[in-house]
């Protein structure tokens, strides 16, 4: 996605090699107009796909996922991040590593938000390691529901995680693919 990867290339900081900062346009300071238009992106590449609802992580996934589910006219569901793992009898839980921060956090969210049989399209900010996405999955299949596809808005190729996602079948699509960064250095795939 042409404007998206404009918009990398003049707000986007590389911190270091592995980190991208993004903080003001897609996930401190949000620009809206952006979001719609990668929400359509979206929802065009997966019509087609059956899709009966949203899902993505909190915080940084909810902008770009509910303009995606408000494109495709589907519900959208927000899986939280829990401080601890106090179970309610309706709660999914998995395990996740955070690239980011280093450490683990357990994500959920309750059965009755994915009703089971139903195809579920992921959408996240970023792709790195694909510990996120693969923890989505584990929740959406523990749901009984299908991962249909996978919608993520900058994958760095770099690191495993599309790879990762690809060899386990599912539908990646990435609407900006970063190949190698430095210290003030963005290049695409
Ligand atoms: P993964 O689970 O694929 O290793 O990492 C994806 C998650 O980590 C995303 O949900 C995103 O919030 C965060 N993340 C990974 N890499 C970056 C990055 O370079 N910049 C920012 N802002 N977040 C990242």
């Amino acid at each position: 996605m042409e404007a998206l990867e404009k918009r990398i290339l003049r707000d986007g900081r590389a911190l270091s090699e592995h980190v991208l900062l993004v903080d003001s346009f897609l996930n401190h300071q949000i620009d809206m107009e952006l979001m719609r238009d990668i929400g359509a992106e979206f929802a065009e590449r997966f019509r087609g796909a059956g899709i009966d609802r949203v899902a993505t992580i909190e915080a940084s996934g909810i902008a770009p996922a509910a303009m995606a589910a408000l494109s495709l006219g589907v519900p959208l569901v927000v899986m939280k991040k829990a401080a601890s793992s106090i179970l309610n009898a309706d709660a999914l839980t998995t395990k996740v590593h955070s690239f980011t921060k280093n450490s683990d956090y357990t994500l959920m969210v309750k059965a009755r938000f994915l009703p089971a049989g139903e195809r579920v399209l992921f959408i996240d900010d970023f792709l790195a390691m694909g510990e996120a996405a693969f923890g989505a999955a584990r929740l959406i299949a523990q749901a009984g529901c299908t991962l249909a596809g996978v919608g993520i808005v900058i994958e760095k190729s770099f690191q495993d995680g599309a790879k990762k996602l690809a060899e386990a079948g599912y539908d990646v699509y990435s609407l900006a693919r970063i190949s190698r960064m430095a210290e003030g250095v963005i290049e695409f795939a």
